[in-house]
C-alpha cells in the first residue's frame, strides 16, 4: 500500500472530467492539495451543494436550482419564441452572448446512430405541448452544424411541419461545419441569431 488511496481517488475522478486528461488532474489536485483549508474545501463545499440544488427544469431541460428554471419563469422573458439547442451548455453560451429574449429547449443531443440516440432520447416533448397549448409563435433551430445537428434540425423540421400556426427558422451563418455552439464567440453567435432563416 503507499498509503496515498485518498490523493489517488481524487486524481483519478478529476481525469474522469471534460477536458481534464490525467495529467491536468494530477496539476489540479495538486494545487488543490497545497491549500486544502483556503481552497479545497470550499470547492468540496460548493459542489456538495449543487449536487444537492440543482434540478432540471421540466419546462426546457435547461440545468438550474429551481423548476421551472429562472428562464421560464423570467416574465419579461418571450415565452412564444422558443430557442431549440442540443445542450445546456450551448443555452449558457447563448445566455452570455444576451441574444435570444425568448425561452428554449434543450434536447439533450443529437440523432446519433453511432451513439445510440433515437428521437425517443431526445427531450422535445415539452415542446410540442407548449406549440400544441397555443403560447408559441416561433422556433429557432440553433444545432450545431454538424451530421448529426442537421439530421436533428431535419427530423424536427419534419414534427413540427405539421403545426402550421409556428414559424421555424434556423440559425444563420457563423455557425462552422462540425462546430458546437459554446466555442463560438459571443459576436459570432449573436450574429448567428440575428441571420436566422426560414428552416
Ligand atoms: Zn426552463
Amino acid at each position: 500500500m503507499s498509503g496515498r488511496g485518498e490523493i489517488d481517488r481524487l486524481v483519478t475522478l478529476l481525469g474522469r472530467l471534460p477536458g481534464l486528461g490525467p495529467r491536468s488532474a494530477r496539476r489540479a489536485a495538486l494545487a488543490l492539495l497545497r491549500q486544502p483549508h483556503a481552497r479545497m474545501l470550499p470547492l468540496a463545499q460548493a459542489m456538495e451543494q449543487a449536487a444537492r440544488a440543482v434540478r432540471t427544469c421540466s419546462s426546457c431541460g435547461n440545468l438550474d436550482t429551481t423548476d421551472p428554471c429562472a428562464i421560464c419563469a423570467d416574465p419579461t422573458r418571450d415565452a412564444g419564441l422558443v430557442c431549440v439547442v442540443e445542450n445546456v451548455g450551448d443555452l449558457w453560451a447563448l445566455e452570455r452572448a444576451g441574444v435570444h429574449r425568448g425561452v428554449y429547449q434543450v434536447l439533450g443531443g443529437t440523432l446519433s446512430a453511432l451513439s445510440g440516440i433515437g428521437p425517443d432520447d431526445l427531450n422535445v416533448q415539452p415542446l410540442l405541448d407548449r406549440i400544441a397549448g397555443g403560447s408559441v409563435r416561433e422556433v429557432i433551430l440553433a444545432l450545431g452544424a454538424t451530421v448529426e445537428g442537421a439530421t436533428t434540425m431535419h427530423w424536427l423540421h419534419e414534427r413540427l411541419a405539421r403545426f402550421d400556426t409556428i414559424k421555424i427558422s434556423r440559425v444563420g451563418q457563423g455557425v462552422p461545419v462540425g462546430g458546437a455552439l459554446d466555442v463560438l464567440d459571443d459576436g459570432t453567435l449573436a450574429a448567428a441569431i440575428m441571420a436566422r432563416r426560414p428552416a
